[in-house]
Parts: structure tokens; C-alpha cells; sequence
């Protein structure tokens, strides 16, 4: 079976109720049939649910799905794709080890590579992700882990998901990938030999904006000892967004294919207004990274950026000016969404740092949702025509 077809079919047991659409579970705990069960099903000699900071019916199938598009063996759910960041990292670390990440990573990862882990002695070299030879020269003896985000928030560089994995098996390394702007629809970086992919489910998992969410897929054995961790310390996936997710999951592929080819127009259409400097993404023959994004991705995903003539003040008079698309700092919805990232998402890094992975005042990232394409075009046009006028005459 292909995959769109698994990720409508499978789903938890049917109870005797022959429900056609999967219940909810909402229970905190599960019932033994007797003290025998519950001491073999904690003994793990015989499978059961136990407790639903373990596992839960509605987690566990949202799991199912998301190992099976993304071509892994095992994985696990958390609250909020930042809990399933950390706990890679907190469960599989230990002090004296040390991180090799690219630059271009989402700012709370940032702060838990900087600020948090060099608590406990772990500590980071931060590298331009889309230079290898940079990957290398950083690697030490007790380098563990290596960390990237492809394409980047915001900057839209890609990471060679090829040459990073052959780098991480010559040093016999861990490579974690988030995939959370591609999607599995769009690249499975465990093919390419990654042994963790996590992602912000909040984004286009579940695609509407709705709930929060977070999920580590990989190999057994890592998520295994990451499982022990998540046990023990709680960051546990609800129920009920569990059941969001996985109904989410059924139109991933639809969606996908509907953000990348309306982001495509809106880029193309973009690239030719004068008050730009740039447009990038990913598919555009003027991205840097073209070949690379062509060879690995199968499309070029809902995300792209433009880089308004005359910085925040023009921003701010098209952000006035848009009849349609949302001023938010999220992504990964049905609606468009615009975000200033030097104002908000970014404002932390200072101006060397926001130098380095691109972030000008005039930039603005679009997460091109699922409205009709010709109405998005139409809205950019105007409001950067009008922002035009206004600074001039300003
Ligand atoms: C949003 C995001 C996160 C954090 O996810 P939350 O669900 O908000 O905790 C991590 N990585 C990337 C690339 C993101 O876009």
C-alpha cells in the first residue's frame, strides 16, 4: 500500500461500539484483569496500556503513522515539538559530551544548546550548516551528537541530508534532523541514514493551526533510552491532540502538495515585484541551493521569504495593508501567515547573528497557506504597492 493510503487507514483497534472514526481516549489510566496482568504488563512480559504519561491508544496510533511516513522504526510523541528537541538531546547526552549544529536553528534550540545544556557540562560549536567542511573541522573526540534543521527558519538554507549522514557514520555520530518545514510528504531524512527526525507537529502535522505538538522518530535503540527519559519526567503527548494529529495526518499529503504549489506561484509571482530586493525559496532557480533542494525534496514546501526595499517601515505599512494574510509568529496552518523575524521570532540574536543566517530588517517570512492562490497574489500586490506609495510619500 502506498503511503497516503496508510495514513488513512491505519488507525487504533475498533472497540465493540464498531465505531467507524477512532474514539478518543480520554483516561488517565488503564485497568489489569487481575494483580497477575498488572504485574506482568509492568514486568513488560505482556503488552498493555498502563498509564497515559507512558502510552495512550490515540498516541500510539498517531506514532504508528508518523514512523511509517517518515521510514522509521520507532518513535514518540511529546506536548510540544520543543519538548521532543530537548528530551533528544537531554536523554542522550550526559556530561563532557558536545553538539556540533548548524547556526540556521530554531531559536529555543538555540537557547537549550547555549544556555541550558552547558549547565550540566554539555557544550556546542555552531557551524554554517550548508558547508561540510565546516561540520568536519568542528567535530571532536567527544563529539556525540550532530543537530540540523532543513530547509532553516528562516533563512531557507538547505543542509545536504547525503553529505551530513556520510559525515556522521565515518565519525559514528548521532544526526538529528528536524524536519518540521519539509515534511515527511516532502523528504524522509531517516533514508539518507539520520537517526532522529523530530518535529514541531504544531506546524504542518497538524496543519491548522490548532494544537500544539512534538515527535521524535528514529532508530529503536535511541528511542528506546529517550522513552525512559520522557517516562520519567512527564513531557507527555495529550490524548485529545493525539487524536487531532492523527486525523491531521490523513490530509498531509493534500495539503502538502496544495502549500508547495500555491507558495510556487506566489514566489514566481513576487520575484518580479519592484518593491523586493529578493524572494527565496527553495524551487526558484535563484536560490542558492537549487540543485541540492531538487535532489532532495519532492517539492518545495509553503514557506518562502522576501526581502522588502526600505526595512521595517515599508514592512510595517504592507503588514497594515493586507487584507487576507494573518501577522502571526506561527506557521504551518491553512492561513497564510505573515511573520517579521528581526522583530520577533528572532529579535534575540543580535546583529551579527541575524547577519549570518540572513535576517535583514526587510525580511518577512510568508507561510503560503491553503487559500486560493490568485486571492494571495492579488492581496501581496496591492499591499506592497500601497506600503510603496505611502514610504514615498512618508
Ligand atoms: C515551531 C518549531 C519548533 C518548536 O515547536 P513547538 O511545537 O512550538 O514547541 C521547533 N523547530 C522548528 C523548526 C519549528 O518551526
Amino acid at each position: 500500500m502506498k503511503k497516503q493510503t496508510k495514513a488513512i487507514r491505519i488507525q487504533a483497534e475498533r472497540s465493540h461500539n464498531r465505531e467507524h472514526s477512532v474514539p478518543l481516549y480520554l483516561t488517565s489510566s488503564f485497568t489489569f484483569e487481575s494483580a497477575e496482568q498488572g504485574r506482568a504488563i509492568f514486568a513488560e512480559e505482556e503488552e498493555g496500556n498502563i498509564y497515559s504519561r507512558y502510552q495512550n491508544p490515540n498516541v500510539d496510533e498517531f506514532v504508528d503513522k508518523m514512523c511509517m511516513l517518515e521510514n522509521t522504526e520507532d518513535g514518540i510523541a511529546f506536548a510540544t515539538g520543543m519538548a521532543a528537541n530537548y528530551a533528544a538531546m537531554a536523554a542522550l547526552l550526559k556530561q563532557g559530551d558536545h553538539v556540533v549544529a548548524s547556526k540556521a536553528l530554531f531559536g529555543s534550540c538555540i537557547q537549550i544548546l547555549t544556555k541550558i545544556l552547558p549547565k550540566w557540562g554539555i557544550t556546542c560549536t555552531f557551524v554554517n550548516g550548508h558547508d561540510l567542511a565546516e561540520w568536519e573541522v568542528a567535530i571532536q573526540a567527544n563529539t556525540k551528537f550532530l543537530f540540523c534543521e532543513s530547509p532553516s527558519n528562516p533563512g531557507l538554507e538547505l543542509i545536504d541530508l547525503e553529505g551530513i549522514c556520510q559525515l556522521k557514520a565515518k565519525h559514528n555520530l548521532i544526526l538529528a534532523v528536524d524536519n518540521c518545514f519539509a515534511t515527511p510528504v516532502i523528504q524522509t531524512p531517516a533514508d539518507w541514514g539520520a537517526d532522529l527526525v523530530i518535529h514541531s507537529a504544531t506546524k504542518y502535522i497538524d496543519g491548522q493551526g490548532r494544537v500544539l505538538g512534538g515527535v521524535i522518530c528514529g532508530r529503536e535503540e535511541l528511542i528506546k533510552e529517550i522513552r525512559f527519559f520522557a517516562r520519567h519526567t512527564g513531557p507527555s503527548m495529550s490524548p485529545f491532540n493525539a487524536w487531532i494529529l492523527s486525523k491531521s495526518l490523513e490530509t498531509l499529503d493534500l495539503r502538502m502538495e496544495k502549500h508547495s504549489s500555491n507558495a510556487m506561484k506566489l514566489a514566481l509571482a513576487l520575484e518580479k515585484n519592484p518593491a523586493l530586493n529578493a524572494v527565496k525559496y527553495p524551487f526558484l532557480a535563484s536560490h542558492p541551493q537549487y540543485d541540492l533542494a531538487k535532489k532532495q525534496m519532492k517539492m518545495g514546501g509553503a514557506i518562502l521569504t522576501i526581502d522588502v526595499k526600505g526595512g521595517f517601515e515599508v514592512v510595517n505599512e504592507m503588514s497594515k495593508y493586507l487584507k487576507i494574510a494573518s501577522i502571526s509568529p506561527n506557521l504551518g496552518d491553512t492561513r497564510t501567515i505573515i511573520t517579521h523575524p528581526a522583530s520577533t521570532t528572532h529579535s534575540k540574536l543580535n546583529a551579527e547573528q541575524k547577519a549570518e543566517v540572513g535576517i535583514t530588517d526587510g525580511l518577512v517570512r510568508i507561510a503560503v497557506g491553503l487559500e486560493a492562490v490568485e486571492d494571495l497574489i492579488t492581496d501581496f500586490e496591492q499591499a506592497l504597492e500601497k506600503a510603496l506609495v505611502a514610504s514615498l510619500v512618508g
